[in-house]
């Protein structure tokens, strides 16, 4: 029997050793494991996060739209509301009137006196026309476009309505001038709404030039690579700065007879188009308003 002895004192080392070495490693493992599980749980729960403020992002624009539509809507019905007020104080005075011509017309006949009747069914078909003119406005207040947009002559358009005016003009003694760069000119748009505007436009100048001496309108045409620009400048009073905030909006007017819906309906067929109808208020004394449309260039 051979017996070795050998201090304890190594085995204890080596046993330490071997336990603290084991215990760094699953302490170790342990660390690798938990920070990757919580790495893990962190991206799970960012990912939840992202989910829900996605789903609430995707609600609240769902809800915006839909107050969005709503705000339109609204707006649509207290325009009609206005409107209908407006058609109904318009139409009434006519209305009214007419019935008494009318009434008076058959009397008149009865009475053997025509040349009365005939005054009484002049006056009858005069406020004819004007209720016409007035359902006019409106109609094309509600006229969405018939999508026909082309190009269009900005010389042509500008003669045309100039034309329809000069009679006005001529009987106010204005003097017209018309700087175009270039004659060639078109922008995008239809002609017919487009000269409406116009005539709008230089209507509204040819009142505001009423009590003006030494009257002027001066339209001037420019242009760049994608717009057209059509200043309309006249020398009358100009805007007040409380005209000029409210002068787009529907049923604003300063005139006695006026339905304040001219220039409403003349931004409204502008911005149909793609462009833009603003006042500039560099130039003074007058008023200018400016029509910017997108330019057509043929062959392009
Ligand atoms: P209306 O001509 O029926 O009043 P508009 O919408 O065409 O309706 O015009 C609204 C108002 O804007 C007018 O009543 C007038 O006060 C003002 N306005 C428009 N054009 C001019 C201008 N060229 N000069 C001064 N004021 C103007």
């Amino acid at each position: 029997r051979l017996i070795a002895l050998a201090p304890l004192t190594q085995a204890y080392w080596a046993v330490l050793y071997s336990v603290l070495a084991a215990t760094a490693i699953y302490f170790l493992l342990y660390l690798i494991t938990f920070y990757w599980r919580r790495t893990l749980d962190a991206r799970a729960q960012l990912a939840a996060v992202n989910e829900v403020l996605e789903q609430r992002v995707e609600q609240r624009t769902a809800e915006l739209k839909e107050t969005q539509s709503e705000l339109i809507q609204a707006g649509k019905l207290a325009l009609l509301g206005e409107m209908s007020a407006s058609i109904n104080h318009e139409l009434n005075q006519p209305l009214t009137a007419m019935r008494t011509y009318a009434e008076t017309l058959l009397l008149m006949i009865n009475k053997g006196r025509y040349d009365m009747a005939e005054q009484n069914g002049r006056e009858i078909l005069n406020l004819n026309v004007m209720m016409a003119k007035i359902v006019g406005q409106y109609k094309l207040f509600a006229r969405k476009s018939a999508g026909k947009v082309g190009p269009v002559s900005v010389q042509a358009v500008i003669q045309a309505s100039v034309t329809m005016l000069e009679a006005g003009i001529q009987k106010q003694k204005i003097a017209i001038d018309i700087a175009q760069s270039d004659l060639t000119l078109e922008v995008l748009a239809e002609s017919v709404p487009l000269e409406q505007v116009l005539v709008n436009l230089l209507t509204n100048a040819l009142h505001a030039l009423h009590n003006t001496e030494n009257p002027h309108i001066h339209l001037k045409t420019e242009a760049d690579e994608h717009r057209v620009n059509i200043a309309l400048h006249d020398n009358g009073p100009g805007l007040t700065a409380e005209t000029a905030r409210k002068i787009f909006e529907p049923f604003f007017t300063t005139k006695g007879k006026g339905l304040g819906l001219g220039l409403t309906i003349s931004r409204r067929i502008v911005e149909s188009f793609g462009g833009t109808l603003t006042i500039d208020t560099r130039y003074r004394p007058g008023a200018t308003f400016v029509i910017t449309l997108p330019r057509f260039i043929r062959g392009q």
